[in-house]
């Protein structure tokens, strides 16, 4: 299963810096992707382009939150339909607390991981009240490695 580490072409060349910390990125990468539903923004600390990539200190704290959490399967790709609102429409439930809910969501694709705690890929979805938890996280995690 884990010797396909070849055949990720490109994956080399695009080593961004650490979102929170600025430290150079090596292989070793937490990589996510924010797609905000239609009413809903990216959670503070979240870029405008919706990405976070994470070098493995700033990433620990963040794997065991992720690793709580409930991944959906792969939200549809509608042209008609933001990547966002396709979210509301794989899972139905909140990732994190798993309340069922309407409401503005957010999905969160995870495509890098450093450890083995979570999946090679998977997508998950926040309801309106974990987003700004997830928000408030993501701040603490930055300020704790900024000082
Ligand atoms: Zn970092
Ligand atoms: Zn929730």
């Amino acid at each position: 299963m884990s010797s396909q580490s070849s055949g990720t072409a490109g994956v080399e060349s695009w080593l961004p810096s650490c979102t929170f910390c600025d430290g150079q990125l090596t292989e070793q990468l937490l990589a996510l992707q924010s797609y905000p539903g239609e009413a809903a923004s990216l959670p503070a600390d979240v870029p405008d382009d919706g990405g976070l990539t994470l070098c493995p200190d700033c990433a620990s704290e963040v794997v065991e939150l992720l690793a709580s959490w409930q991944p959906h399967g792969q939200p549809p790709v509608g042209a008609d339909s933001s990547i966002g609102d396709g979210y509301r429409e794989v899972g139905g439930t909140c990732s994190f607390c798993t309340d069922g809910r309407d409401g503005p969501v957010l999905g969160v694709e995870l495509y890098r991981r450093v450890g083995d705690e979570l999946p090679a890929y998977a997508n998950y979805m926040l309801c309106d009240s974990c987003q700004s938890v997830f928000g408030e996280f993501l701040q603490n995690v930055r300020r704790e490695s900024e000082s």
